[in-house]
Formats: C-alpha cells, sequence, structure tokens
C-alpha cells in the first residue's frame, strides 16, 4: 500500500484536481494499491479562519465571503462533472454548506469562537475537498471511498494542534482498513477527541496525516504531492538558486521544517521514522522529476565509493538552509546567574507553563546570559512571565536585566554530515562577515545537525543568499 497525499496547491481548482485524478489513474492502472490523503481546497483553511472571526466581530461580511467560499466549491464541483450527474454530490455539499452556515450564524449570535469551534469551522474544508474529489471519482468509474478521518485519528483536547491517541488510532486505522478494501479518499488535517469533537492536528497537517494511517498499516511508502520538486535546499520564494535534493534523513527534513520549510509538516517523519517507511517528496505539477527521498540514511551515507557519490549536493555536508522569518529574542542576563543551578530549568517551566513554545536557547559558555527566540506574539508575555517568575533573583541582582528584542530571523542551517566538517561555521560566519550582518545569537544544535543564526529581520534576504552561494552552489 502507499499513501498518497496532495496539499492545497495541488487542489486549487478543476484542472488541477483533474491532473491529480489522472495521476491516480496510472497508479491503478499499474495495479498499485494507494489511499489518498487531501487537504482543503488551496486557501479554503485561510477563508473559514477568516470568515470564522469575522462572525465573532459581528461583521456581516461573513456572510458574503461565505458566499463567494461556497461559489468556489461548486464552481469546482461543475467543471469537474461536466455532463455527468451531480446531484449525489450537489446534495452532499449543500448539506456541509448549510451546516457551516449554521455554526457561523451561531458564532455571530454569541460573539464567541472557541478553539474548539474554529477546529469545527475549518474542517469543512477537508470534509468539502474530499466529498467533491470521491464523489468526482465515482463518476469517472473509480472505485472509492470517502474516509472522514477524524472518526478514526483520536486525540487530545487541545483543539488547534492537538496530540494524537497512537495507541486508540492505530487500532482504529487497522480495523478500519481490514474492513475497507476499495481505495480510501482520506480527509486530511482533522481528528477529534475520544468523546467525538473535532479537533485539527496543526496548520499544515494533512502531511501527518498521511504519515499517521501510512505508519499504522505499513505503507511501503508515504508520498507527500505539492508544487515543487521536493525538498529544496533552501525556499524557492527566497533563494531563487535553490535545487532539489534526492535525499535526506528523517532528522534533516525534521530540522529544515521545524525552522521554516513549509514543504512538510515537521512531525509528519516521526510515524515514518517509527516504522522506517521512507517519505517521497513529489511534484503534482512535474510528476515525472525524482523529487525527495526521506530515508534513515541519505545517499552518501550508504555508499563507500567516492564514484557513487554524483555531483550534486549529495557530497556537501549541508543539505539545506531554512528560516523562520520573525522572532523575537529574550535575553535573560547578569552576572549573579554563573554556577547558579536551576535557572535554565525555571524559566523553560515558567514558559511552559504558559504554552510558549521556545524556537531556540544558546547559552554563553561564561552563562553569563541565556537567550531565547518566541514567535513575536510571544515576546512581551514571555517577559512578563519570566519577570514574576525571577523577581527575588532581579530584587537581589543576581539577573541584571531581562529584556525583549524583536524583528529578528533565525537561520538554520542543516545536514548530518556538518558534525564530522569543523570548517562549516567558519564559512557561514564568513559569508555573512562579507555581507556586513550582524549575528545577535548562535546555537548549534547538540546533534550537530543544525547551526542556527539569530540575525536582523531585515538582512535575512541577503543572508539566506550569501550563505547558500557560499555552501551550496551546485557544481
Ligand atoms: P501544500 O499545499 O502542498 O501542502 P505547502 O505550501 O504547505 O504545500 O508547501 C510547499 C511550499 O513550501 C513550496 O511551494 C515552497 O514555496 C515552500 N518551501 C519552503 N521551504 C522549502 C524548501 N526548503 N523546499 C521546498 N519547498 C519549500
Ligand atoms: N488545510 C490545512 C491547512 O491549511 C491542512 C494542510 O493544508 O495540510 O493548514
Ligand atoms: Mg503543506
Amino acid at each position: 500500500m502507499i499513501v498518497m497525499k496532495f496539499g492545497g496547491s495541488s487542489v486549487a481548482n478543476a484542472e488541477r484536481i483533474n491532473s491529480v485524478i489522472s495521476i491516480l489513474q496510472t497508479r491503478i492502472e499499474n495495479n498499485e494499491n494507494i489511499s489518498v490523503v487531501f487537504s482543503a481546497f488551496q486557501s479554503v483553511t485561510d477563508s473559514l479562519i477568516d470568515i470564522g472571526n469575522l462572525a465573532l466581530k459581528r461583521n456581516a461580511a461573513y456572510k458574503s465571503k461565505l458566499k463567494t467560499l461556497t461559489q468556489l466549491h461548486f464552481e469546482a464541483i461543475n467543471e469537474l462533472n461536466y455532463g455527468r450527474d451531480i446531484s449525489i454530490l450537489q446534495y452532499k455539499a449543500e448539506s456541509l454548506f448549510d451546516e457551516l452556515s449554521e455554526i457561523l450564524h451561531g458564532v455571530f449570535l454569541v460573539k464567541e469562537l472557541t478553539a474548539k469551534s474554529l477546529d469545527y469551522i475549518v474542517s469543512f474544508g477537508e470534509r468539502l475537498s474530499c466529498t467533491i474529489i470521491t464523489e468526482s471519482m465515482i463518476n469517472r468509474g473509480i472505485d472509492c471511498e470517502y474516509l472522514n478521518a477524524s472518526q478514526i485519528i483520536k486525540t487530545d483536547n487541545d483543539f488547534g494542534k492537538a496530540r494524537v491517541n497512537f495507541k486508540l488510532t492505530n487500532r482504529n486505522i487497522k480495523a478500519y482498513f481490514k474492513k475497507h478494501k476499495m481505495i480510501q479518499i482520506v480527509t486530511g488535517f482533522i481528528s477529534s477527541t475520544e468523546e467525538n469533537e473535532i479537533t485539527t492536528l496543526g496548520r499544515g497537517g494533512s502531511d501527518y496525516t498521511a504519515a499517521i494511517i501510512g505508519a499504522s498499516i505499513d505503507a511501503d511508502a508515504i508520498e507527500i504531492w505539492t508544487d515543487v520538486d521536493g525538498i529544496l535546499t533552501a525556499d524557492p520564494r527566497k533563494v531563487a538558486d535553490a535545487f532539489s535534493l534526492k535525499s535526506v534523513t528523517y532528522e534533516e527534513a525534521m530540522e529544515l521544517s521545524h525552522f521554516g520549510a513549509k514543504v512538510i509538516y515537521p512531525p509528519t517523519m516521526l510515524p515514518a521514522l517509527d516504522k522506517k517507511i521512507k517519505i517521497i517528496i513529489k511534484n503534482t505539477f512535474n510528476p515525472e522529476a525524482a523529487g525527495t527521498t526521506i530515508v534513515e540514511k541519505s545517499r552518501e551515507q550508504t555508499t563507500d565509493s567516492a564514484s557513487d557519490i554524483s555531483n550534486d549536493s549529495e557530497e556537501f555536508f549541508i543539505k539545506g538552509i531554512s528560516s523562520i522569518d520573525n522572532v523575537s529574542l529574550i535575553r535573560v542576563q547578569g552576572s549573579g546567574m554563573i554556577g547558579v543551578s536551576g535557572i535554565a530549568s525555571r524559566l523553560f517551566t515558567a514558559l511552559a507553563l504558559h504554552k510558549i513554545n521556545i524556537i531556540l536557547i544558546t547559552q554563553a559558555s561564561s552563562e553569563h546570559s541565556i537567550c531565547l527566540a518566541v514567535l513575536p506574539e510571544h515576546g512581551e508575555k514571555s517577559k512578563a512571565i519570566l519577570k514574576n517568575e525571577f523577581r527575588l533573583e532581579l530584587l537581589d541582582k543576581i539577573i541584571g536585566e531581562i529584556s525583549v528584542e524583536d524583528n529578528l530571523s533565525i537561520i538554520a542551517v542543516v545536514g548530518e554530515k556538518m558534525r564530522h566538517s569543523p570548517g562549516i561555521a567558519g564559512k557561514i560566519f564568513m559569508a555573512l562577515g562579507d555581507n556586513a550582518i550582524n549575528i545577535n545569537a548562535i546555537a548549534q544544535g547538540s546533534s550537530e545537525l543544525n547551526i542556527s543564526l539569530v540575525i536582523n529581520k531585515d538582512d535575512l534576504s541577503k543572508a539566506l543568499n550569501a550563505i547558500h552561494s557560499k555552501i551550496l552552489k551546485r557544481q
């Protein structure tokens, strides 16, 4: 079995959906056993969030936006099924839109939009896309079945980014797939609590759905179909010279995506790694391209023969560069901190209690200061939390200052072989130095898989391009 997943850009309109259906038909003709996960149509999740918030603010514009969204889906229904009977599909889509508009009306009336109701609202994106695709495939004579994954993927009740209960989920998936032998058209991104309330797996979470299902049924591969030729050495929107990688390891993919490479959702790698199932990233718009394979060991680590090493990035120590464009840096400093144990652990605990995610941490070897990168919306809040946590240390001058600095970016340079190559850091600093780019903080992951740099946001584009051309130029 191969679990395939197509993202929003692959299903942006009827024409693109038709291309996806042809890709699937070829696979079916080749007697391949497939299950297919779909995201909502492009931008639909964003629109649903926007509409929910407008309803909350009692802004009547939510109705016209809902109408536009309805039209978009009905246009796809009509175009995909031109000359065919659409009565069943029309009925199903209308029922979904009726249900959605009732919920939105409720939000409008009670002026309340909880994380729980927002998850329910966004779930319509995937429920609609998969309903439309399933019925359009059936209309073409392809035997397939709609699967609302929220019935089998079970999570806690952390709405917006729920954690999967794998024990329950794996049991459900196995039992479901044992009974259903037809091609499954599966809603990505959505899940539910044990009480059957809809949850979501976090933005971009359809990739994760594919991996959860793939790992549970011991799939031969998990294929993530998107709009680029695989994982590239950098975000192609920021570095024009970025090129596609043949293979990366699960850890490298996780590290690149954690630091901003949107092409794959970071948790996706975990279920796949657990079962050693390869993930292949492919381009829906260029299916001939090989794409990138995510495996346990990338190619250059498995070969002993230098002649086997191709003339592309595989021989490079660095696999790629990614970035988080906007972060804030919290600096906790004071000469009294030297040798005082427990400060770092209290700092993590205090922020964790408020659900603040720390993206990066660095500690100067003198222990004179600890820097933490957080999302900008958490900057001032983190400072206030830490000022409260360390109020006695601040009074006693053990800690001199807790400050927050905004408008920064993080660049992460990732590659497993970096640990054997002491010269890499030097090259990175040289690339930045040559361009007069100041580094605010540096961190190296303990695995030495990653060197992260905090720089001014204004320098991001220049820095990415300078580092890329210094260490990742295609030969
Ligand atoms: P999908 O809709 O298929 O889920 P996404 O928009 O989530 O697609 O992810 C694909 C996008 O990720 C690409 O169009 C590209 O702009 C962006 N991206 C960022 N960094 C990278 C990278 N290192 N390699 C490939 N794509 C990247
Ligand atoms: N539709 C969801 C989102 O936009 C999930 C996904 O695209 O993977 O976040
Ligand atoms: Mg995505």
